[in-house]
């Protein structure tokens, strides 16, 4: 009696076990890690395929390396400084907490160097998006391209801005608007 009972519950979490496996063995197969736009190619976009304005050489592998190696050194230092700045909130928030002894001096001077702190790591935390979006679509292959017109930005400005998302016709009318 007792047996059968011990018997049926190995069953049972035999059976779990297995459920299991065999998800992990399905979801190892598909590859996670790779995002669903670039799944059906192994490897990143051929950079011969990035887009180019009209008179530019295609993009080399050494181009789109370089790209994606000043892009990846940018996420890095952004990464780091909104650490830091998030390091040094936190210092000013704790300090604020007992400031019942400061002058009033004190206390603004705290306050706007909180307001910079906060307005660095905000600023960060937008080119840190900025870059990784880059990065995604140098994979994708569809790094070079205006996300307004779709027109090609051109070589020369994504080698000069590598996080570029508009040509310089659609980036000046952003900046009339402003
Ligand atoms: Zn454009």
């Amino acid at each position: 009696m007792v047996a059968a009972k011990k018997s049926a519950r190995k069953t049972s979490q035999d059976g779990q076990t297995g459920a299991k496996k065999v998800a992990a063995k399905k979801s190892t197969a598909d590859e996670p890690s790779t995002p669903v736009s670039t799944a059906r190619t192994a490897a990143p976009a051929d950079p011969g395929d990035l887009a180019v304005r009209t008179g530019e050489d295609p993009w080399t592998a050494e181009e789109a390396e370089e790209a994606r190696d000043a892009l990846t050194a940018e996420a890095d230092r952004l990464r780091a400084e909104i650490t830091a700045s998030e390091e040094a909130l936190t210092g000013l928030m704790r300090d604020s907490g007992d400031g019942a002894g400061d002058d009033q001096a004190d206390t603004g001077t705290k306050n706007v160097t909180r307001e910079h702190e906060m307005a660095l790591a905000s600023n960060a935390r937008e080119m840190l998006y900025q870059t990784e979006r880059a990065l995604q679509r140098l994979e994708a292959g569809t790094y070079g391209l205006c996300e307004n017109c779709g027109q090609p930005i051109g070589k020369a400005r994504m080698q000069v801005f590598p996080r570029a998302t508009l040509c310089v016709d659609c980036k000046q009318k952003q900046e009339r608007r402003f």
